[in-house]
């Protein structure tokens, strides 16, 4: 049995997790490649114009898949309770997908989580097992080896940027969504032009999850989105150890709309890069700007000598 997981959006943040769970279960796991041109040209032929850049890559990624599994998972995911919801792409994004690809022969399979409905992860992924003859208790062991896994990795992605923390040099934290930090065409080529300025970019999602996610209150009050309030917590978090901020986020995104507004209004003495990124500019014009940016930086911090 062959479990395709599409390489976008959530799986970014998960990609541990779900390999782990389906691999306990005794099951082989493929995942689509890194983004190139067509799976980008792919996501932009499946996808209605409104969807933001992340998501269409998201069906790129999933047409990269038919053909090679038995089923793709994509898991329905509404909300974690007290700790936030998600965006409403993910509570849609399995029955969206199932219906563009309903012609295409290819078996989907989903779990839903929903803490407000009384179906944490635990309970999804026990209940998932059930879908390929395995038994619950099966399900419930899988999903803790899994998350087990997940957590070691998050500690290893921490104590690698605290050793960056310790260095000296021009930082940067880079906030954005995984999906949009470590994909090839939107958030990793930032990075390595940050790199290439000499600067050190920290990443906004290398950090204790649980620990940010109780600080964004300290500069933004009302956010309801779980991501977000990491995002924001990060910001607050690093505050103090950054030269400067860069927030990179997928157009056309309405929660990252909202918050950029709110976060560049609220943290005033640092500088703030925006970048909006879309499927036609792709990353034009932006090594020019993120240029600018790092010698903006450099000269405030001569300045400060
Ligand atoms: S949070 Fe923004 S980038 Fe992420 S899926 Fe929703 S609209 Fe797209």
């Amino acid at each position: 049995m062959k479990i395709g997981i599409p390489r976008a959006l959530l799986y970014h943040r998960y990609d541990v997790l779900w390999t782990t769970y389906f691999r306990e279960l005794g099951f082989e796991v493929i995942v689509s490649p890194v983004t190139n041109k067509t799976i980008l040209e792919d996501g932009d032929r499946y996808s209605i114009d409104e969807n933001c850049l992340s998501s269409k890559l998201f069906f790129g990624h999933v047409s990269a898949l038919i053909g090679k599994c038995d089923y793709i998972f994509v898991p329905r995911i509404a909300n974690y309770g007290n700790e936030g919801v998600l965006c409403s792409r993910f509570e849609a994004l399995y029955d969206i997908a199932v219906n563009t690809f309903r012609d295409k022969g290819t078996e989907f399979i989903t779990c839903d989580v929903d803490v407000q409905q009384k179906k944490p992860e635990l309970v999804a992924f026990s209940n998932l097992a059930l879908q390929f003859g395995k038994t619950y208790s099966e399900g419930a062991r899988a999903y803790e080896a899994a998350k087990q896994a997940a957590q070691e990795a998050q500690q290893k992605k921490i104590e690698a940027q605290e050793a960056l923390l310790a260095q000296d040099g021009i930082k940067i934290l880079v906030v954005g969504h995984s999906y949009n930090l470590h994909d090839t065409y939107i958030g990793k080529p930032i990075v390595s032009a940050l790199q290439k300025l000499d600067a050190i970019p920290l990443l906004a999602d290398a950090v204790n999850l649980d620990a940010v996610r109780t600080r964004y209150t300290n500069i933004c009050k009302d956010v309801p989105w779980m991501v977000n309030r990491e995002l924001v917590g990060a910001i607050d978090q690093y505050h103090d150890d950054v030269d400067g901020i860069i927030l990179i986020t997928a157009f056309p995104c309405g929660p990252d709309s909202m918050l950029n507004e709110m976060i560049i209004r609220r943290v005033k003495d640092k500088p703030i890069l925006n970048l909006l990124l879309d499927s036609q500019d792709g990353n034009a014009g932006i090594e020019t700007r993120l240029e600018s940016f790092v010698d903006i930086i450099r000269f405030r911090k001569g300045a400060q000598v």
